[in-house]
């Protein structure tokens, strides 16, 4: 029966958020009896194997395996492989040529798969910023599906960039920042240019990382289907537009970490194990500082703000004490994560804290360099999250029901962070804002008062609503969708 079972390729971009959503993919499948190879680039490789949980994760199904394929990145000094965001664009073309031929051979080599007992690739789910991926599964006459780890809404903005430009609505002046955006179907009422993709700022339409963008863009349609990290609760007029306008087989199975909860459930019950379910499901790169859940156990309930801006973002020294400063002057407790590698500029860092600042945070924040976000967000001490709005930190928190303020940084992160505070309702937009007193009045709203309340209400629906599209018993949207995905897999072998 082995030659029978599919076998799945699945291919991030190697970075952490990429990494997260489609490890989540990975073991979902493997739940599900699918067999799978998840391909790690080597820097990322020796990373993984370090941490025991991933290790503990995958160890009980054997037809699990990582693969690792050079990238090129081996001389980066960052320790994510990438300076900053304009630079994480133009390595993508570095990455490009290091991966796609270490990725063609790990296809070809007939040794490698045939075997093993999973046998050959029968479909390859490549990350949507891989496009050259998708041109070798073409090539080799392998079904491909395309992963975008963004939003639907950020997917559907990047998808209209073309429209946006032949109607003259990019590049825009800075001036024009509030004027409401015409051409992106579904949300005339509400996007503004401020709030479009980060590229979108460019002061000219040929700007390569805006041009990037559209040509990824556009080839990922040409995968034979595709999956988005979301559901249908939240985003449902959105991917109907996707499904008839672009993307036709499209996935949304999201939030992942949500059905992979149900999954695990099932399966721990259907075995009858009575090992506990954790509510971890990320795989990081970096080592998480675990103290900083001791210190939450001993803040009271839903007093603490959670500080953190993912795995990439980087802000001035400017910026960084503003926000400082805004959450002391606010005297509300916060975790705040701060990696090393997240301020553009260091020189007279210390210089600049006062001794008011310090003694303050000693007395009622805590700092760590990463953190196990997801629990964290579960946290019965946390009450809000100071989130840069990626969006596997927007689902984490949605799924935790914990209220955002949102400060956006870079790529589709503005979209969504306009859908939290206009659509969904579960959170505050703090776009193109950090100084102290606009700091510390969001902190102030977030954590007390009629907003607050306001806050609460839809954060805890969409919570719900989260929980059961990818329940089983309430035969959810995202639970549904993945039944179907795996139909297609299935068919795929
Ligand atoms: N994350 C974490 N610990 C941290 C900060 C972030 O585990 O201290 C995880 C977070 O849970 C999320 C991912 O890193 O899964 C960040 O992905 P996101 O899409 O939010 O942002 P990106 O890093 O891609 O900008």
């Amino acid at each position: 029966m082995a030659e029978t079972t599919p076998h799945v390729l699945i291919f991030p971009f190697p970075i952490q958020g990429h990494i997260n959503s489609m490890l989540k993919l990975a073991e979902v499948l493997c739940i599900s009896g699918i067999s799978v190879t998840f391909v790690n680039t080597q820097r990322n490789h020796s990373r993984h194997l370090t941490f025991t949980d991933v290790q503990s994760r995958f160890g009980g199904f054997p037809r699990f395996c990582f693969e690792a394929i050079p990238d090129g990145l081996s001389d980066q000094p960052h320790s994510s492989g990438f300076s900053s965001f304009p630079d994480f664009l133009g390595l993508l073309d570095r990455v490009e040529k290091f991966m796609k031929p270490g990725f063609r051979e790990l296809l070809t080599s007939n040794h490698r798969f045939r075997s093993d007992a999973r046998g050959p690739v029968s479909c390859i789910i490549a990350d949507g910023i891989l496009g050259f991926a998708i041109d070798v599964a073409h090539e080799l006459g392998i079904p491909s599906i395309s992963f975008r780890t963004i939003s639907a809404c950020g997917a559907l903005c990047y998808l209209c960039l073309p429209k946006l430009i032949n109607n003259g609505e990019i590049p825009f002046k800075d001036e024009d920042m509030d004027r409401l955006i015409k051409n992106v179907p579904g949300m005339e009422n509400f996007l503004r240019c401020r709030d479009l993709p980060s590229f979108c700022r460019a002061k000219d339409a040929n700007d390569p990382n805006l041009n990037f963008v559209i040509t990824e863009t556009s080839y990922s349609t040409r995968a034979t289907a595709h999956i988005l990290n979301t559901f249908e609760e939240i985003e449902a007029p959105i991917i109907s537009r996707l499904r008839s306008s672009y993307w036709p087989n499209l996935y949304t199975v999201g939030p992942l970490n949500a059905l992979l909860s149900t999954l695990r459930r099932s399966s721990s019950t259907n075995s009858s194990s009575s090992s506990s379910v954790s509510v971890s499901s990320n795989a990081s790169l970096y080592e998480e500082d675990r103290s900083c859940m001791t210190w939450l156990d001993k803040q009271p309930e839903k007093s603490v703000v959670y500080v953190s801006f993912g795995s990439l973002a980087m802000v001035s020294r400017e910026q960084w004490l503003e926000l400082w400063y805004g959450l002391v002057n606010s005297s509300y407790r916060f975790l705040w994560v701060r990696r090393p590698d997240s301020l553009t500029d260091k020189d007279n860092e210390k210089s600049q804290m006062s001794a008011e600042l310090i003694e303050a945070t000693k007395e009622r924040g805590y700092m760590v360099e990463w953190a196990p976000q997801e629990e964290v967000l579960n946290h019965p001490a946390v009450g809000a999250f100071l989130t840069h709005s990626g969006w596997n930190s927007t689902l984490e928190s949605m799924v935790a029901g914990v209220p955002m303020i949102c400060w956006p940084h870079s790529a589709e992160q503005p979209v969504n962070s306009r859908y939290v505070s206009e659509v969904w309702k579960t959170g505050m937009d703090m776009k193109d804002n950090c100084n102290r007193s606009t700091v510390e009045k969001f902190v102030r709203d977030m954590m007390d008062g009629d907003k607050r309340q306001e806050l609460m209400k839809s954060t805890t629906k969409v919570s719900q609503m989260a929980q059961q599209s990818s329940s089983i018993s309430c035969n959810g949207s995202s639970y549904r969708n993945y039944e179907a995905l795996l139909d297609f897999i299935r068919k795929s072998c």
